[in-house]
């Protein structure tokens, strides 16, 4: 396996590379606990010279002024340095997070894909020639916000950045990226990236640091005119009450409690296969991971066991190694959390099927790694199955009818993402309509297509990212009149009234 140098420690402020006067920052590699990187994150004095310089180059004429067709090249030649450097990308954060090498390069070639596809939805995205009432032309066109602040979580860093960056850069705004404290790397990497691509200096910064200094300035600086953050509802709904004293839109993708339905009509191979890469896949540390499963009544038994069987044959291991699936968690503290969790729920009376602990040997001595675990006897209100665990556990429950499903399923605080497995088509429409999440999937599971919208229903978030629309959430709507008559205006008169 090829290995690189690991970007940091300094931080891209503004365009400068410079070393970050913050608090300490220590990357780690959760398959061994061996130390990445340590660097200094941003501080308040950072960020504000980062905005400063964001400020002078996005009033800029020379980035300002620029045509769609000129924005999307530097869009198209960011996605070229990505694609030439998705080795190092991958590498990068498999170190970072302790991801599975497999999962990593995906999450390269997905954010060299994000930047392509905004570079073709700005060039064919249109501003409107709208209906007149008079002898005037009216239009509605588009503006860049200004400053735009990009707060993202440790799961898919690379993935999570682009979607952010592409299309507020697309609009034409500056962008300041405060990636998660465990995943400082991968962004700085991607700065070296923009940075190649040749964007003016000052439209793009990277400023790791703690959530209160670095994220809470962001969020309240009267430069910054939006926020689009992905992360925890707690952090999200806390960002929302700071935006509403600013009145500044925010965009916020949250967590997710998902469910997915078993009928018993499925089919049952292609369910379990599918059911294990949308729970397991990312070591469970996804937002969309389908944690609560409700399997009908009449196959309950059955396909429990074939379950566990299947479930068991997962290979937990090395995240470098080809053959693993389910890599350790990213972080010690994480681990601790997710074992309180579910040490919580058996106390409360759940029943471990499988995994429930640390998986046993040498080579899992030193890492964050956790087992597959299958929770039965688990009621929907338990905490188990109401609060996001983030790690690769799930909650089997039995269902009697679709009205029963439907009620169970609806009945979370979160509004994420749901499966539904079926081969009655009618049945598998209806249940779709009546789950109030953002995302269905029917007889497949955790399937992306940036073309698509993404976002939650209820605690899950506001707002959509991904598809055309994608960038119109980074900009300001403008309505333009322009008179055509050449003649005063006529006011204060009735149609055919006598002068
Ligand atoms: P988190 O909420 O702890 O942190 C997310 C980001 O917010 C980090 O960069 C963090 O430093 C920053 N932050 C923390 N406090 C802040 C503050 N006071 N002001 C400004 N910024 C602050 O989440 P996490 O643990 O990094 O990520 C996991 C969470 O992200 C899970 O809940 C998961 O469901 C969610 N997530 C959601 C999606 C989605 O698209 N819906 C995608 C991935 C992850």
């Amino acid at each position: 396996m090829n290995t690189y140098e690991l970007p940091g420690p300094k931080l891209y402020l503004g365009g400068q590379w410079e070393e970050g006067s913050g608090a300490e920052i220590t990357s780690i590699f959760s398959a061994d606990g061996s130390t990445n990187r340590v660097l200094k994150g941003a501080s308040k004095g950072d960020g504000e010279r980062a905005i400063e310089r964001a400020l002078k180059a996005q009033a800029d004429p020379a980035w300002r002024n620029l045509k769609p067709y000129e924005r999307a090249r530097y869009l198209h030649k960011i996605a070229d340095g990505i694609e030439c450097s998705a080795a190092r990308i991958a590498y990068i954060q498999t170190r970072d997070t302790g991801k599975t090498l497999r999962e990593t390069r995906a999450l390269a070639a997905s954010a060299a894909g994000t930047f392509r596809y905004f570079a073709a939805a700005l060039e064919t995205l249109n501003d409107d020639l709208t209906s007149p009432r008079g002898d005037y032309l009216s239009m509605s066109v588009h503006e860049p916000l200004g400053l735009v602040a990009a707060i993202t979580p440790w799961n898919s860093p690379i993935a999570s950045d682009a979607q952010k960056v592409a299309p507020a850069l697309a609009a034409g705004n500056a962008v300041l990226l405060k990636p998660a404290s465990w995943s400082p790397l991968v962004s700085l990497e991607l700065a070296r990236i923009i940075e190649a691509a040749g964007l003016p200096t000052g439209l793009f910064s990277v400023l790791p640091g703690a959530g209160r200094e670095i994220g809470n300035l962001l969020v309240e600086h009267p430069n910054i005119s939006k926020v689009s953050f992905t992360g925890g509802t707690s952090t999200g709904r806390m960002l929302a009450r700071q935006a509403a004293d600013k009145l500044m839109p925010v965009s916020l993708e949250l967590g997710g409690k998902s469910p997915t339905i078993v009928y018993a009509d499925a089919d049952i191979d292609l369910a379990i296969a599918g059911i294990l890469f949308g729970v397991f896949s990312s070591s469970g540390q996804s937002c969309i991971a389908g944690t609560r499963l409700f399997v009908e009544r009449t196959i309950y038994d059955k396909f429990l066991e074939r379950l566990v069987t299947a479930t068991k044959s997962l290979v937990v291991g090395d995240p470098f190694d080809k053959q693993t699936q389910v890599a350790p968690l990213v972080h010690f503290d994480h681990h601790r959390s997710v074992v309180e969790q579910v040490e919580t729920a058996i106390a409360s009376g759940a029943q471990v099927l499988c995994g429930g602990a640390r998986p046993e040997g040498a080579i899992y001595e030193k890492g964050a790694y956790y087992m597959p675990t299958i929770l039965t006897s688990v009621a929907n209100d338990a905490a188990i199955c109401r609060e996001e665990v983030f790690g690769p556990v799930l909650c089997v429950l039995p269902f009697d009818d679709e009205a029963d499903v439907i009620s169970q399923a609806n009945d979370n605080e979160y509004g994420l993402a749901c499966g539904i497995w079926t081969r009655d088509f009618p049945k598998a429409w209806h249940t779709a309509r009546a789950i109030t999440t953002g995302t269905v999937w029917i007889n497949t599971y955790k399937q992306f297509s940036i073309s698509t919208p993404f976002g939650g229903e209820k605690d899950s978030g506001i707002g959509r990212e991904k598809g055309q629309e994608g960038i119109r959430a980074y900009t300001a709507q403008k309505s333009v009149y322009v008179d055509l008559t050449g003649k005063p205006h006529a006011w204060a008169r009735w149609p055919n009234e006598e002068p």
